[in-house]
């Protein structure tokens, strides 16, 4: 078997060090002190197709793989980890979680904006008072007409402030009238630098129920893992068989997309 990368891949490598040592290095101290997002130059890693790598061309995306997606996010920390994760989690956390899961109009609504990095993409798992341990998130997602209202708090969601799309799993349904799929797709009006518009609070969630200490969960047995593409993670047994796909309108003003569980 052959290790050693293809001329393609070399090619990609000697790409993204020249851009990364141009457009990136020389600013690298500047932005970090400025805590600043670099928007301009992820609209440039977009124009090169290093925001849609692993997505495929009628995405918007470059149709490559795994290999070369690493290539570029090395390549991308070599000079600057925070922009090589700024890149991770557009792709892998955000579209790759629409694409593994969505349906086609969820895709071709948002994998081929985000492919092409017309939209920046964000993920938000952690909450306040769950990371690891995701099971217990608790921002609930409650039908109400033909709307769905979430309610809750997430943390530490790179690309939060900048970005158009949120894919937010899982979602705690137990407040819910129906079975809500745990995974919701907020949508905003792309916006660059400017400051955001604040989004009103949502009101108050329904009193949760009382969380165990967190130490008694760590030390209670864990699950064997499932594996990706597992009959389990495809939805057999209440795994993550792609939902409805119902578009939806939040109390916040954002627009989002109510995809299936992923
Ligand atoms: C740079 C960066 C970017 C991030 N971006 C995102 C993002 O985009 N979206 C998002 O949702 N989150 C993001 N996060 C948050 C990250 O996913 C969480 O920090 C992570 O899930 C850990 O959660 P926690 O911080 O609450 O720590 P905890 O889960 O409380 O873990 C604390 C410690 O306990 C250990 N531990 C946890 N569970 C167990 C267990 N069962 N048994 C034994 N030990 C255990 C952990 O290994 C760790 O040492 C980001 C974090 C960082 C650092």
């Amino acid at each position: 078997m052959a290790f050693s990368l293809t001329d393609e891949q070399n090619q990609l490598r000697k790409t993204v060090r020249e851009f990364a040592e141009a457009e990136i290095a020389p600013h690298v101290m500047e932005w970090d002190e400025a805590s600043r997002f670099p928007s301009e130059v992820i609209a440039k890693l977009g124009e090169l197709g290093l925001l849609g790598v692993l997505f495929p061309e009628k995405y918007g995306g470059a149709g490559l793989g795994y290999v070369e997606y690493a290539i570029a996010l090395e390549e991308l920390a070599r000079v600057d980890g925070s922009v090589s994760l700024i890149v991770a989690a557009h792709t892998s956390l955000c579209t790759n979680h629409i694409f593994v899961a969505g349906n086609e109009e969820q895709k071709r609504k948002y994998v081929s904006k985000l492919a092409t990095g017309e939209f920046i993409g964000a993920w938000g798992l952690t909450e306040p008072d769950s990371g690891s341990d995701a099971g217990s998130a608790r921002m609930t997602a409650v039908r109400r007409g033909t709307s769905w209202v979430l309610n809750g708090t997430k943390t530490f969601c790179t690309n939060g402030h900048y970005a158009d799309v949120a894919a937010l799993p899982p979602v705690a349904h137990n407040t819910a009238p129906t079975p809500v799929p745990p995974a919701l797709l907020p949508h905003a009006p792309p916006a660059a630098d400017q400051p955001r518009t604040p989004v009103p609070a949502p009101p108050a969630a329904p009193a949760a129920p009382p969380r165990e200490p967190l130490a008694a969960r760590r030390a209670a047995p864990r699950p064997a893992p499932v594996k990706h593409g597992s009959p389990a993670r495809r939805g057999a047994g209440g795994g993550v068989a792609p939902g409805p796909g119902v578009r939806t309108k939040v109390e916040s003003g954002m627009e989002p997309l109510m995809m299936g569980r992923l």
